[in-house]
């Protein structure tokens, strides 16, 4: 039956992302293991770094094998409470456990952590392009207030600034 569901298909790819990162995050473990026990057998030996960017990546992969897991929950029709991780029915507008409220975009397919990235990149750039039109703004009113002279001192400056650039 299985073989004539679309959704195995997908399904079984995200398994497989998942097998493939959980190898990795292992293969990890077991390097830092290695690196810290020589770094306790011969105190000259400085390994943080490398076990630093072993920890990092075991971050990383790990929250993608979290994405990959809703994503599955998802083509099954199943999302996660956000409060006590019981798995919901996607419609659900509440948990059924624990009564949290599901936020009104649940039922939509989960986003990778790099939609995630591109997201929060455009959340940023929003909120830099309104601080700019304040600083615009304050900036125009002080000028708007500044004395005459102050304005031939920054006239000045141009000025000298243009000499030296030529
Ligand atoms: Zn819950």
């Amino acid at each position: 039956m299985a073989l004539f569901d679309p959704k195995a298909k997908v399904i079984s790819g995200y398994q497989k992302s998942i097998d493939e990162r959980t190898s990795s995050i292992r293969k990890y473990y077991d390097e830092i293991g290695k690196l810290y026990y020589d770094q306790y057998k011969d105190m000259n030996v400085d390994n943080t770094k490398d076990i630093n960017t072993r920890c990092e990546a075991i971050t990383r992969l790990s929250n993608e094998v979290e994405d990959y897991k809703l994503k599955i929950l998802f083509e099954k029709g199943l999302k996660k409470c956000p409060v006590c991780g019981t798995e919901n029915s996607l419609e659900y507008g509440f948990c059924f456990k624990c009564g949290a409220k599901f936020d009104e975009d649940s039922a939509e397919a989960p986003k990778s952590d790099f939609e995630k990235a591109a997201a929060q990149i455009e959340e940023v750039a929003e909120a830099a392009s309104e601080a700019e039109t304040v600083e615009e703004a304050a900036e125009e009113a002080a000028e708007e207030a500044a004395e005459p002279a102050a304005e031939e001192t920054k006239e000045e400056k141009k000025s000298t600034k243009k000499k030296k650039e030529d």
